[in-house]
């Protein structure tokens, strides 16, 4: 798919940590735009996308000159108090575009100079990978969460398409691993997966977070059902797996393999 990708000179980068992420002093956003374009993203739902006459996964601004603006207002928001960041609530910051433009990298640099109290880095994209220097340097103030939404690759392929394949990210958490940079799968939003995908966890991480459409999507699951996804569900004749309680089979699952202080449900395991 052809993804436009355009410019912007962001007046702010860090904004206040609200709703889903008010546990966080603010949250980060390196682009504007998703080329993931994942078919239940929520912010499909939202006036960044609504307001937009292009289709959500088809186009990408990237924040110019985002490392002197952090610079400037991470020491001004530490002067205030204490400082955690969820980078990022909008976009993957290691989706395609970062390859070359290196903008996550950038604030990363930024924030390993003058380091808040804790930055959350939620991403599906192995690309992070790339800056396990960066994550190594912030030690225990960082947390890498890697999506994993399902271990079935073509369960994957029916919702995401255009996102990376488990297989990568599962290597990614094992270099995390390796690297010592703490990191977390998050399953999230919960998608049909197999008896196994504990087992596939076990080795990678000490940490799962679980979480659905309808705990997770800031609306009770009503910006989700807008999408229609329901209907990829009957599609794929896997309608039971669209239900608030589904989560219970996949965090059954996981407690026969981790204990009970090693998984985290919706808002708990995005918590600084
Ligand atoms: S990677 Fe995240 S922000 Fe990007 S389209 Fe998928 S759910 Fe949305």
């Amino acid at each position: 798919m052809n993804v436009e990708i355009g410019e912007k000179y962001p007046k702010t980068l860090l904004n206040k940590g609200t709703g889903f992420l008010a546990d966080y002093s603010h949250s980060l956003n390196p682009y504007t735009g998703c080329s993931f374009g994942c078919s239940y993203c929520y912010v499909r739902q939202m006036p960044v996308s609504l307001f937009r006459s292009q289709e959500w996964g088809t186009w990408v601004d990237i924040k110019k000159e985002a490392a002197n603006l952090l610079r400037k207002e991470l020491s001004r928001a530490k002067a205030k108090g204490k400082v955690t960041i969820f980078m990022s609530s909008s976009t993957d910051p290691y989706q395609p575009v970062e390859f070359k433009e290196q903008v996550t990298r950038a604030l990363l640099e930024v924030m390993v100079e003058d380091p808040p109290d804790f930055l959350f880095v939620q991403t599906r994209s192995p690309l992070v990978t790339r800056d396990i220097d960066w994550l190594q340097r912030l030690g225990e103030r960082v947390r890498v969460s890697m999506t994993v939404e399902t271990d079935l690759e073509d369960i994957r392929r029916a919702f995401s398409p255009m996102a990376p394949p488990i297989q990568a990210r599962l290597k990614a958490l094992e270099q995390l691993k390796e690297a010592g940079v703490p990191a977390q799968a998050t399953i999230a939003p919960l998608l049909p997966s197999s008896e196994a995908f504990p087992r596939l966890l076990a080795p990678l991480v000490d940490r799962v977070c679980v979480d659905d459409y309808f705990m997770g999507d800031g609306s009770g699951g009503k910006r989700t059902r807008s999408l229609g996804i329901s209907k990829r569900y009957e599609e794929l004749g896997l309608q039971e797996w669209y239900h608030p309680e589904a989560y219970k089979i996949v965090l059954e699952r996981m407690r026969r393999i981790f204990s009970d202080d090693q998984l985290y449900v919706s808002q708990n395991g995005f918590a600084p």
